[in-house]
C-alpha cells in the first residue's frame, strides 16, 4: 500500500560528504529516534560498510540492538544520562560508553562497576547553555571528582552540545568558548580529559574549526539539516503509494474535511492512501521556539497562501498539487492536468522523523 524508501545511494553521498568535513576527525554517527526514523540497525550497517564505527544512541533497546545485530567491536555511546541503577547495568553488560552528567550520575555508575570488580568508561558531559543535561561550570569541584576520585571510571571523553547551531553563531562560539574555558580547567589540574566533542550536524557544516576531536552528526546523513542551506546534502527519505482511486469532480464540488476546498473547474483527482497519520504535510508550521520564530512561522505561513505555495505529490514522475485538507490516511491530489491511472505511482516528501505506519526499505 505504501512504503518508505531511504535511498541508499543518497545516503553514501552524504556520509562521504561529512567524512570529508570532518577531516579526519571520529564520526559519532547518531542512531536515536531508531536511527532518525530509519532504523537505528539498517542505518548502522550502511553507515558500517563507509567506515563509521561509532554510533551515539539514547535508548538502551538501541545499543542492545546493534550489539545484536553483529555490532561487536564498534563503540557506542549512550547520550542519555541516567542514575538508574537497571539502565547503568544494562548499559554495562553491552559495553557501551555511559554518559555522566552529575554527581549523583558519577556515583551511581562508580559504585555499580565497583561492586562488579570492573572499571567503566565513560564521556563527561558540560551543560555550556543547552540548559538540560550536564554539569554547570559553577560545578567544577565536581566534575573534577570524577577524574580524582572515581577509581572505577575511565573517562575516555567530554562533551557538550549546543543549543542553537542552526540559528545563532553568537550563542553557539560563546557555548565553544565556555567549552574551551572547562577544557583548559581540567588540563590545567592534570587530569587527561581524553576526546572531546561539541559539533552536531549544523555545527560541523558551519564551523568545521569546532570538529576538535570527534563529531557528533545525525540530521546531516539524511540531509536534513535545520539549519540554512544544506551544503550539497542530498534529503533521503520519501513514501511511494499507488493511486487507490481517481475521482472526478464537476465545477464547484469540494474535498476533504470542511469542503475546504472547491474545485473552480471540472477536476480530476487522484485519492492517495496516505495521510498525516503517516506524517504528510506535518512539517508545516512546527519549530515556534522563540517569539520572532512564531513571527517568523506566521510570516511564512501568510506567504505561503499568498503565493499558493502548495503541498505537491509526484505522480508518474510529475508535480501534482494536493486539494483540500489532508486527511489522517488519506489525500486527494489534482491529476487533471497529466495522464493518470489507478495503481499509478505516486512519491510523496515526508520527513523520515515524521513517518509512521510504512515499511521502511533501503534501495
Ligand atoms: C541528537 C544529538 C546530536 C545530533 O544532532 P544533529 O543535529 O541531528 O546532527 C548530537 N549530539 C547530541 C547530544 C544529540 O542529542
Amino acid at each position: 500500500m505504501r512504503t518508505y524508501v531511504a535511498e541508499k545511494e543518497a545516503l553514501i553521498a552524504n556520509i562521504q560528504i561529512i567524512q570529508r568535513q570532518a577531516d579526519g576527525v571520529p564520526v559519532w554517527a547518531v542512531v536515536k529516534g531508531g536511527g532518525y526514523g530509519l532504523g537505528a540497525v539498517p542505518l548502522a550497517r550502511l553507515l558500517r560498510d563507509q567506515g563509521i564505527t561509532r554510533f551515539c544512541v539514547t535508548e538502551v533497546s538501541e545499543a542492545r540492538a546493534l550489539r545484536e545485530a553483529g555490532f561487536a567491536d564498534e563503540r557506542i555511546l549512550m547520550l542519555q544520562p541516567t542514575t538508574d541503577r537497571a539502565v547503568l547495568e544494562a548499559l554495562l553488560d553491552l559495553n557501551v560508553i555511559c554518559t555522566i552528567s552529575t554527581q549523583d550520575g558519577a556515583v551511581a555508575l562508580n559504585g555499580i562497576a565497583a561492586g562488579r570488580d570492573m572499571v567503566a568508561e565513560a564521556h563527561v558531559k558540560l551543560d555550556t547553555g543547552m540548559g538540560r543535561y550536564g554539569f554547570r561550570p559553577e560545578e567544577f569541584n565536581q566534575i573534577a571528582a570524577i577524574y580524582q576520585y572515581m577509581d572505577h571510571i575511565a573517562v575516555s571523553g567530554i562533551y557538550t552540545h549546543f543549543s542553537s547551531a542552526f540559528c545563532s553563531e553568537k550563542r553557539t562560539r560563546e557555548q565553544f568558548e565556555q567549552f574551551q574555558i572547562l577544557l583548559d580547567k581540567l588540563a590545567g589540574r592534570g587530569y587527561e580529559t581524553g576526546e572531546a566533542h561539541c559539533c552536531n550536524s549544523a555545527a560541523l557544516f558551519r564551523w568545521p574549526e569546532m570538529r576538535m576531536n570527534g563529531v557528533r552528526v545525525g540530521s546531516a546523513l539524511l540531509g536534513r539539516l535545520s539549519a540554512k542551506g544544506n551544503f550539497g546534502l542530498r534529503r533521503v527519505g520519501c513514501c511511494e503509494t499507488a493511486v487507490t482511486e481517481l475521482h472526478r469532480l464537476s465545477k464547484g464540488g469540494s474535498t476533504g474535511y470542511g469542503g475546504a476546498w472547491r474545485a473552480r473547474k471540472e477536476t480530476r483527482l487522484a485519492i492517495l492512501p496516505v495521510g498525516w497519520y503517516h506524517g504528510f504535510g506535518t512539517e508545516y508550521g512546527r519549530d515556534s521556539f522563540r517569539f520572532r520564530d512564531c513571527v517568523r512561522g506566521t510570516l511564512s505561513l501568510l506567504k505561503a497562501w499568498l503565493t499558493k505555495r502548495r503541498l505537491y505529490v509526484r505522480v508518474n514522475g510529475q508535480r501534482c498539487p494536493v486539494r483540500g485538507h489532508v486527511g489522517m490516511l488519506h489525500c486527494a491530489v489534482d491529476v487533471s492536468k497529466i495522464e493518470c491511472h489507478t495503481g499509478d505511482q505516486a512519491v510523496l516528501d515526508i520527513s523520515p522523523l515524521m513517518q509512521k505506519g510504512m515499511e521502511v526499505v533501503f534501495r
